[in-house]
């Protein structure tokens, strides 16, 4: 590493775009000289129409843009507006609260809540344990704030959960620091689409809870990233895991990391929370004190007016029924447009890593830089991973999902 200037050297940083926008601003520019018909972009992690156009929920912008000019301005508290983190513990749990003692700090967006979780509930230089394939961002929030990460794989050969390798892991982080942190992004997992199931659940709480038994003077977080939890599963089928989180030895403490960005389509209005299911109402106030000063020493509050607008459609039924219906249409629309990627890719033998709902599907693969730039060619933007492709069904229309995976295998043949 070159010597660092005037920053000090552990924030000395390679300067360039980052390489998801670099491709992005390659398609766009394919996309303006041949037409939208002829591009596949797939980089963009955002729910789009089949016109390219981001979707935005008329529920959510018609609520936000009827607030009173104040409302949007004004400062929100340090906690977040006490209104909202109410309604926001609904909007994460909804019908399936856990049993404990619940508090909610909002963060701007889930990125927030990873920051607060990392740095309160880590030391200085410790390791954090996250799965092989992962989003970017827990590396760089992780390295920006001095932790480091390990990863473990986050599939078994049956193509399920690693339970044994997490385990390993866990086991082995405890060993060396007496206290680990492990995000589980579950369901619809960016970049994969994973979602771990009720009866894996049931398996990592009976794990968390001897090895908490045995190791009392040990701590063990769970921090699990909901961000895409609104595009998983029928009704509240994919938070029934959520009940079960709870009621572990005291040296344990589940943390969500919940997001408005892609359920409410709010992704610059930048809302969120970190919410915490603590066995004791000690461990729950220390929780909300830690995060609401750093807060405070970080980005003083959130977006108010994104504050504002969960709240109200949160105390109004139609409201709230309109927001869900936009929710629906989309998740069925995202639905159609992954079965027939996966479908496609079925028929013709492009191997996938197991996918059940959400923003992306990945594609294991050697060398997917080079396979990535080989469909740029042939205007087919699929963003390279350390360990495959990421295509992503939430940007790209159901006919272009099925034409794509024939593509995709023939550059890896070519490659
Ligand atoms: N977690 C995962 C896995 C994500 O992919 C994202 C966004 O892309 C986030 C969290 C947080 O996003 P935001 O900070 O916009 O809520």
């Amino acid at each position: 590493m070159k010597k660092a200037e005037m920053v000090i050297q552990t924030s000395l940083r390679k300067g360039g775009t980052d390489p998801i926008f670099k491709i992005a601003g390659q398609a766009n520019i394919q996309i303006k000289k041949c037409g939208p018909e002829a591009v596949i972009n797939s980089t963009i992690g955002a729910l789009m129409d089949d016109n390219g156009e981001l979707v935005t929920f008329k529920a959510v912008y018609d609520t936000l843009k009827a607030l009173p000019n104040a409302l949007i301005a004004n400062y929100a508290g340090l906690a977040g507006q006490p209104d909202y983190l109410e309604k926001v513990v609904e909007a994460c749990f909804r019908d399936c609260k856990p049993e404990g003692h619940i508090r909610a700090v909002a963060t701007p967006g889930g990125t927030g809540a990873v920051r607060h979780a990392f740095c309160n509930y880590t030391e200085l230089g410790d390791t954090i344990l996250i799965t092989d394939w992962h989003w970017a961002a827990y590396e760089t929030i992780a390295d920006d704030n001095h932790r480091k990460i390990a990863t473990f794989p986050l599939y078994n050969e049956a193509g399920t959960f690693n339970l044994a390798g997490y385990k390993k892991s866990v086991l082995e982080l405890l060993e060396k620091q007496k206290r680990v942190l492990t995000v589980l992004n579950t369901p619809a997992h960016n970049p994969t689409g994973y979602t771990i199931s009720d009866d894996e659940w049931k398996e990592i709480k009976s794990f968390i809870t001897e090895t908490a038994q045995a190791q009392p003077n040990s701590k063990i977080i769970l921090l699990i990233d909901l961000a895409y939890i609104d595009f998983a599963g029928e009704g509240d089928d994919a938070r029934q895991f959520m009940k079960m989180i709870t009621g572990m030895p005291h040296n344990v403490l589940p943390l969500y990391a919940f997001s408005c960005s892609k359920s409410y389509t709010m992704y610059g209005l930048r809302n969120g929370a970190i919410i915490c299911v603590a066995p004791t109402e000690e461990i729950a106030t220390e929780f909300a004190n830690s995060c609401t000063y750093s807060n405070r020493g970080n980005w003083s509050n959130g977006t108010r007016g994104a504050m504002e607008t969960i709240t109200k459609i949160y105390s109004n039924e139609e409201l709230f029924n309109q927001a869900m219906a936009e929710q629906s249409f989309y998740k069925a629309i995202l639905r159609k447009r992954a079965a027939a990627f996966v479908e496609e890719a079925d028929k013709i033998g492009l191997k996938m890593v197991t996918y059940r709902d959400g923003f992306f599907i990945s594609l294991p693969c050697d060398h997917p830089k080079e396979i990535s730039d080989l469909l740029m060619e042939k205007n087919t933007f699929v963003v390279p991973l350390g360990k495959g492709l990421r295509f992503a069904p939430c940007a790209v229309s159901e006919e272009k999902c099925r034409r794509a995976p024939q593509l995709i295998l023939q550059a890896m043949k070519e490659v």
